[in-house]
């Protein structure tokens, strides 16, 4: 039977460990609250597909998506790559059903997602979010006059007012400082609002964000050794040809990542490297074959993130060959030269294959994974950590990317 203390350390922490697999059930809404004081992300606000009845359709061209033909089967022939990742599948297949089932098994976690949905459903509006249009940082970011732009940096007095209605700023401070290609940092250990253009957004404590194209990306190495990074996550817009990413962010080809200023980012005591990646074959060979040799990145395991829904079912079914519920994180490290035997040791003895089980937000949105490598991260505590291709930010964290404020704009939060 299940430990009780499980459920109230999901409370608390947002991250539900299963005792018999090597999997955990994250609620991003929950852990990404530990990074934010005087503010909450709204669940109704992330969990926006939460209420779909079929998550699938909607990674299928939306709700209102027309239904697909069902095509006769033909006898599916698979090409040397197929094969390869087809076996690959395989070889995650039962750590994926085996943390599966720890969630299905788990009565007292899933009466407990089913109840928050109901609840969710009942008082969360999902149309009650703020009208409007945001400005869209990669847009902006691309004109001439970019460097012009500014926001306003406000930090905040005691009281926020403004209950239910729109947010009244009242600051005992203000600074004014480019928006692009400048690093903005939120050096107090309370939230701050930034305002630009209109709308608001929450920069956590001790938080900071710098935003640019790739092309600028070494304008942002911490010139000090010492502020340099003990972990690296790392989401590229890999291509993958979804309409529906078009729509979202622009891509890049696979060899612009060759650029990613890894070992430059890495502190000198050693950094652990978390990346994103997609289940096509041709990536993951590259990524393998010339990605992490060239990032100098030595590999040390695969994770994975499998998504369900509010109920725990999968998001689709577990051996669909091109649309898996499942996502994987490549994780490696930088061995500098004043890395710790003792830090390089439990790395080499890192668990294979654990599995993270979240119900997803919006589309590409990934979950927190700070629980799943925490243990990991070599070098003196706290970690220094920063995430490249950032759409969020997180409290103590650097966020880079061409957008990194997106979703800290204030529809995505309730005031605590
Ligand atoms: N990890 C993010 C999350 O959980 O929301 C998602 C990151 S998404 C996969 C990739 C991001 O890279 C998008 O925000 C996209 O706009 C950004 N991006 C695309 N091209 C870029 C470029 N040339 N320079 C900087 N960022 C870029």
């Amino acid at each position: 039977s299940e430990p009780r203390r499980n459920l109230p350390l999901f409370l608390e922490s947002g991250v539900y460990r299963f005792e018999d697999s090597n999997a955990v059930f994250v609620d991003p809404v929950r852990a990404l609250n530990r990074s934010l004081t005087r503010f909450s992300i709204s669940p109704s606000a992330y969990y926006s597909r939460f209420f779909e009845s079929n998550p699938c359709d909607v990674a299928n061209g939306g709700p209102n998506g027309r239904k697909r033909k069902r095509r006769a089967k033909k006898p599916v022939v698979l090409n040397d790559r197929e094969r390869v990742a087809a076996q690959r599948h395989q070889d995650a297949r039962p750590y994926l059903v085996k943390a599966h089932e720890s969630l299905l098994g788990a009565t007292e976690l899933r009466s407990f997602m089913l109840k928050m949905r109901g609840e969710l459903a009942i008082t969360e509006d999902r149309k009650s979010l703020p009208p409007g249009v945001p400005p869209s940082f990669i847009e902006l970011g691309r004109l001439w006059q970019a460097p012009l732009y500014e926001m306003t940096l406000n930090f905040l007095q005691e009281k926020l007012t403004g209950d239910g209605g729109p947010l009244i700023i009242h600051s005992k401070e203000q600074k004014v400082l480019p928006i692009f290609d400048n690093l903005v940092h939120n050096e107090t250990k309370d939230d701050s609002v930034a305002e630009f253009l209109g709308s608001q957004y929450v920069i956590p404590r001790e938080s900071c964000f710098y935003m640019s194209d790739l092309q600028q990306i070494r304008k942002m190495i911490p010139v000090e050794c010492d502020a340099r990074f003990h972990l690296i996550v790392i989401d590229p817009p890999w291509e993958n040809g979804s309409a529906q990413q078009k729509l979202r962010y622009p891509t890049l080809p696979n060899k612009y990542m060759l650029a990613l200023p890894v070992q430059q980012l890495a502190h000198r005591e050693g950094a652990l490297v978390a990346l994103w990646v997609t289940n096509r074959e041709k990536l993951r060979n590259f990524i393998e074959k010339e990605l992490f040799p060239a990032w100098g990145v030595k590999f040390l395991a695969t994770f994975y993130w499998l998504k369900v829904k509010s109920d725990g079912s999968l998001i689709c079914d577990l051996d669909l060959f091109h649309h898996r519920p499942y996502e994987c994180i490549l994780l490696g490290f930088c061995d500098k030269e004043d890395m710790e035997p003792r830090d390089l040791a439990r790395l080499s003895n890192i668990q294979d294959k654990r599995v993270l089980i979240s119900v997803p937000g919006e589309y590409s949105r990934k979950p927190p994974l700070e629980e799943l490598v925490l243990e990991y991260i070599p070098g003196t505590k706290p970690a220094r950590c920063v995430e490249l291709f950032a759409r969020d930010m997180r409290a103590g964290w650097f966020s880079w990317g061409n957008e990194p404020l997106h979703f800290q704009e204030l529809r995505y939060f309730q005031k605590r």
